[in-house]
């Protein structure tokens, strides 16, 4: 079964007039990980090794940045071989 875990944090300090508000940051952290969850979904349903019948593990990072008040996205994938890394990483790259 497909394992996704999301990592969401802000980093430095808040403008005084911030673009997003508490409420609105949490909000799109939300929404962020709903559309993921569901493209992963959509990209890796069914999608186990070849070998050793396991599913991937994904890790999203993502840190809004509120200095810039721009959100970095970082993807981590866990298998249990290298030869399926190859397999997840090329599925998630399919448009
Ligand atoms: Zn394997």
């Amino acid at each position: 079964m497909l394992e996704i875990n999301f990592d969401f944090d802000t980093e430095g300090s808040a403008h005084e007039d911030a673009f997003l508000d508490a409420y609105e940051l949490d909000m799109l952290f939300q929404q962020t990980s709903q559309s993921i969850r569901a493209g992963l979904e959509r990209k890796l349903a069914d999608v186990t090794c070849a070998e050793h019948g396991n599913a991937p593990r994904i890790t999203i990072t993502g840190r809004y940045d509120r200095e810039t008040e721009q959100m970095d996205l970082n993807y981590h994938v866990d298998t249990c071989c290298q030869l399926f890394l190859v397999r997840v990483v090329k599925l998630l790259n399919n448009v």
